[in-house]
C-alpha cells in the first residue's frame, strides 16, 4: 500500500486528505488502516508525535462510523488542551465532506457550560482531556453507551501527568464491547499495567521507531559546565545561522531563564511553559508558527501540543531523565523529508546519563567543540549567502536608478562590504571574548540532575496537575475543601509511601500540646511525589515539623501546593 488511493477508504475521506496534500500513508498509517478496518482486536501502537498518528486511527474509524446515529461512537483521550484541539482540528479536516459527522473537543481550563451546550449538537466523536471528561460524566452530559472505539493518545504522558485514576474510571464507564487503541511514545511500566488491565489480547505495532527518526538527524553533543552553559548556547545558536528551533529545558524556571537570556541578547526567542496562562501560551505558539520568533524555549510537557514540521534544530539545553524523551524531542526536527540537527549540552558530571541515552537509543552522537568567535563568523558568512540565494522573488519594486555607481568595486569587494555590514554586531561581540574552555566528561556521575533541578521539576509536575483540569473539576473527586490546605509532599510511590504512612506523618507533625487532632483531607500518592490536605489551622505545624522528620531514612519536605 503505497498510495492512499490503494486503501479502501471512502471517496469523501480520500478527497479531504488529498486536499491536505497527503498522498502516501506514513509508516504507522500503513499498519493501522488495514488493521482497524478489518480486525476487532485492541491495539497498542508505539509511536511518537509527528508520525501521523491522528490520521492513523481516525481515517479508518471515519470510514466505519455510522453517520445515521447521533450517539457518541469514538472517544479520544489525550493529555493536554493543545493536543485535544489539534486532534479535533485534524479529524474535522478529514471528515470535511462527511456532512453528518460532528466532532467536539472537551478540555479543562475553559467553560464547562459552553462545552455542555456544544454537546447538544450530538457529536459522534469526542476528543477530550481526562479530567474534563470525568466532570462531564459526573454531570451526566456524556452518554458513552454506544462507544465503539476508544483511543488513548499519548498514554504515557497522561499517566505521568497523574491521570491514572481518571483513565481507569473512563475505561470502566465505557462499554466492554468497544475496541481500544492505545498510542504511546514510550512503554513505561504504568502503560504496560493499564494495557494489561484494560485491553484484551492487544495486537502490538511499533513505528516511527528510533531508527527511522535517526536517519536524517545528525546528533551532536557539547560538554560544558553549568556556569558557561548560556554562553555556550549562544555560541551554538550563532554558529548555526537561520535556525528555526526548539530549546528543551527541564524545568519552568530554567525555561524562563534561558528565554530571558536569549531575548536580552537580541534573539527572536520566547518561553513556553506551564506557568504561563493559556492565552499567553497560545500567543507564543502562534508567534512561533508564524515565525515571528524563530527560537522557542520550552519544557517537554508544554511543547507537546505544538505541531510544527520545519524545525531545523532541536537543542537539549538539559538532558531528560528518560532516553526515549531524548528521541522524542530530537524527532521534532528532521520531519517531512528534511534533515535535522539535534544538539545536546552535557554537563561534565552527566557521563552516565549520556552513555545510557547512547546505549538505549543506539543513536550515534558526535562530540563537538564549542565554536570560537572565528568559527562563528565563518558559519555566519555561509548563512548570509544561504539566505541570499534562497530569495527567488522580489518583495518590493525599486528603480535601478536608486543604485549608485558600483563600478569602482569588484564583486568580492562588494560581498565584503555586505558581510561587514551584516555581521558587524556579532563580530564586535566576539572580538575580545575568550573562547570557552574545552571540558571533559568526568567519571563522577550524577545522573539525576542537581538537587535544584530535581526540586524544580517535582514542583513543576505538581503544578501541572493543579492547573486548569483540577481547578475546573466539579463534583466528587477531590474537590478542594475551603478549610483545608493542600500540600505538595516530596515523597511518592517510589519511596514505598502508603496512605497509612502519610496519615502517620501528618499526625506526628500536627500533634502539639493541644489535644485537638488535625483533620486530614484527600491524600494522593503519585509516583515521585504526593499531595495531601490538612486542616488550615495546622498549616504551620506541617510546614515547620515535616522538614525535621525522616521517612525510611529519607528527608521529607512539604510545601503549600499552588
Ligand atoms: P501527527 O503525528 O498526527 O501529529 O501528524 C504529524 C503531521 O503529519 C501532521 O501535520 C499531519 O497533518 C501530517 N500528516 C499525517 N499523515 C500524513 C500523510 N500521510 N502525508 C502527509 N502528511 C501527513
Amino acid at each position: 500500500m503505497n498510495l492512499f488511493t490503494e486503501t479502501n477508504l471512502s471517496p469523501d475521506i480520500l478527497k479531504a486528505i488529498g486536499e491536505l496534500g497527503y498522498e502516501s500513508p506514513t509508516e504507522i498509517q500503513k499498519q493501522t488502516i488495514p488493521f482497524i478496518l478489518s480486525d476487532i482486536r485492541d491495539l497498542i501502537a508505539l509511536a511518537q508525535t509527528g508520525t501521523g498518528k491522528t490520521a492513523a486511527f481516525s481515517l479508518p474509524i471515519l470510514d466505519m462510523i455510522d453517520d445515521t446515529s447521533r450517539k457518541i461512537q469514538l472517544l479520544v483521550l489525550c493529555p493536554t488542551r493543545e493536543l485535544c484541539l489539534q486532534i479535533t482540528k485534524d479529524i474535522k479536516n478529514y471528515s470535511k465532506y462527511m456532512k453528518d459527522i460532528k466532532t467536539t473537543a472537551v478540555y479543562g481550563g475553559s467553560s464547562i457550560m459552553d462545552q455542555i451546550r456544544s454537546l447538544k449538537d450530538k457529536p459522534q466523536i469526542i476528543v477530550g482531556t481526562p479530567g474534563r471528561v470525568i466532570d462531564l460524566i459526573n454531570r451526566k452530559a456524556l452518554d458513552f453507551s454506544a462507544i465503539h472505539w476508544l483511543v488513548l493518545d499519548e498514554a504515557d504522558e497522561m499517566l505521568s501527568m497523574g491521570f491514572k485514576d481518571e483513565l481507569e474510571t473512563i475505561l470502566s464507564e465505557t462499554p466492554e464491547t468497544k475496541q481500544t487503541f492505545l498510542f504511546s511514545a514510550t512503554m513505561s511500566k504504568e502503560v504496560e499495567r493499564i494495557s494489561k488491565n484494560y485491553l484484551t489480547k492487544p495486537h502490538r505495532i511499533s513505528v516511527g521507531s528510533i531508527n527511522e527518526v535517526k536517519k536524517n538527524i545528525k546528533h551532536e553533543y557539547y560538554v560544558i559546565g553549568y556556569r558557561q552553559k548560556k554562553e555556550a548556547l549562544k555560541r551554538l545558536i550563532d554558529s548555526n545561522p537561520n535556525q528555526y528551533s526548539i530549546i528543551f529545558c527541564r524545568t519552568r524556571m530554567e525555561t524562563q531563564e534561558v528565554a530571558d537570556f536569549l531575548m536580552q541578547n537580541g534573539y527572536a526567542a520566547d518561553a513556553l511553559h506551564g506557568d504561563l496562562s493559556q492565552a499567553q501560551r497560545d500567543t507564543v505558539m502562534k508567534k512561533f508558527r508564524l515565525k515571528n520568533i524563530d527560537i522557542l524555549v520550552a519544557t517537554d510537557v508544554a511543547a507537546r501540543g505544538l505541531d510544527v514540521n520545519s524545525l531545523t534544530h532541536v537543542i537539549h539545553y538539559s538532558l531528560p531523565d528518560d532516553p526515549e524523551v531524548f528521541v522524542h524531542r530530537s524527532g521534532r526536527t528532521g520531519r517531512a523529508g528534511k534533515d535535522g540537527i539535534s544538539i545536546a549540552l552535557i554537563k561534565p558530571e552527566e557521563s552516565r546519563k549520556l552513555k545510557q541515552i547512547k546505549s538505549v537509543t543506539k543513536i550515534e552522537m558526535h562530540e563537538g567543540k564549542i565554536p570560537t568567535g572565528e568559527d562563528i563568523i565563518k558559519a555566519q558568512v555561509g548563512g548570509v549567502f544561504e539566505s541570499l540565494f534562497e530569495i527567488h522573488e522580489d518583495f518590493f519594486e525599486f528603480d535601478d536608478s536608486l543604485i549608485p555607481d558600483l563600478s569602482a568595486f569588484t564583486k568580492e569587494e562588494l560581498a565584503h562590504k555586505l558581510l561587514q555590514f551584516q555581521l558587524k554586531d556579532l563580530a564586535l561581540y566576539y572580538k575580545d571574548r575568550h573562547d570557552l574552555m574545552d571540558q571533559k566528561l568526568s567519571s563522577r556521575d550524577d545522573d539525576g540532575g542537581s538537587r535544584r533541578d530535581r526540586r524544580d521539576r517535582d514542583r513543576d509536575r505538581g503544578r501541572d496537575r493543579d492547573r486548569g483540569e483540577r481547578s475546573e473539576r466539579g463534583g466528587k473527586p477531590r474537590r478542594k475543601n475551603e478549610d483545608m490546605v493542600r500540600f505538595f509532599f516530596n515523597l511518592g510511590k517510589k519511596d514505598q509511601l502508603k496512605k497509612l504512612d502519610v496519615l502517620d506523618i501528618i499526625n506526628k507533625a500536627t500533634s502539639g500540646k493541644s489535644k485537638k487532632r488535625a483533620e486530614i483531607g484527600d491524600i494522593e500518592i503519585l509516583e515521585k511525589f504526593s499531595f495531601f490536605e490538612v486542616e488550615k489551622s495546622f498549616k504551620d505545624n506541617v510546614l515547620s515539623n515535616i522538614g525535621s522528620m525522616k521517612f525510611k531514612g529519607k528527608e521529607m519536605r512539604a510545601e503549600v501546593a499552588n
